[in-house]
């Protein structure tokens, strides 16, 4: 059987590079040790599919965000497989129809002070019962906290904890916000 390693390597990024192509797969050189031509991030990801492995890692576990910063692939969780892939697409889904906004919102509705991502990640995983690392609460509910913020209920007020590119690409590990007062 032959090896499907797929690389992604950074080219040289221009100052003013579009920095949501650069975090998206831009900027890149992709080659796969079979020697198949992948000429943009499309073919990698299509070429990842065809031989089992995680569109989003593209095989390798981590997730290179920006040049100098990588993480454990979340898409896969850190497998590198496209089966694990799926099923976690699943429970990304099944996460999105059990924790709803309106639970959320009326969960931290008591709140006067200003309250963490995995303070409320956990309120909410005692309140539904739902078991640790079955379903990815964590991000749901940052998705849902990040929803009330777009639509003016919340504030975030913590900083990110690191800057990878200026200001528009920024890292939070647990944010924490406070509701918006009338
Ligand atoms: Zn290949
Ligand atoms: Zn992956």
């Amino acid at each position: 059987m032959r090896k499907h390693t797929i690389a992604a390597m950074w080219e040289e990024i221009p100052d003013d590079a579009d920095d949501l192509a650069l975090v998206n797969g831009g900027f890149r050189v992709y080659l796969c040790l079979c020697g198949k031509s992948l000429p943009d991030r499309t073919a990698a990801e299509l070429h990842a599919m065809e031989t089992d492995q995680c569109t989003t890692c593209l095989g390798t576990t981590t997730e290179d965000i920006v040049p100098g910063y990588s993480q454990k692939c979340t898409a896969c969780a850190g497998t590198g497989r496209r089966k694990a892939q799926l099923t976690w697409e699943l429970a990304h889904a099944e996460a999105e129809m059990v924790i709803t906004v309106e639970i959320v919102r009326d969960l931290i509705s008591g709140f006067t002070e200003p309250f963490r991502l995995s303070q409320v990640a956990d309120l909410v995983r005692d309140t539904l019962r739902l078991p640790v690392g079955r379903l990815p609460v964590g991000p749901r509910v940052r998705d849902v906290l990040r929803q009330l913020e777009a639509m003016g209920e919340l504030v975030l007020i913590s900083a990110p904890e690191q800057l990878l590119r200026g200001t528009t690409v920024m890292l939070y590990r647990d944010p924490y916000w406070e509701h918006v007062r009338n």
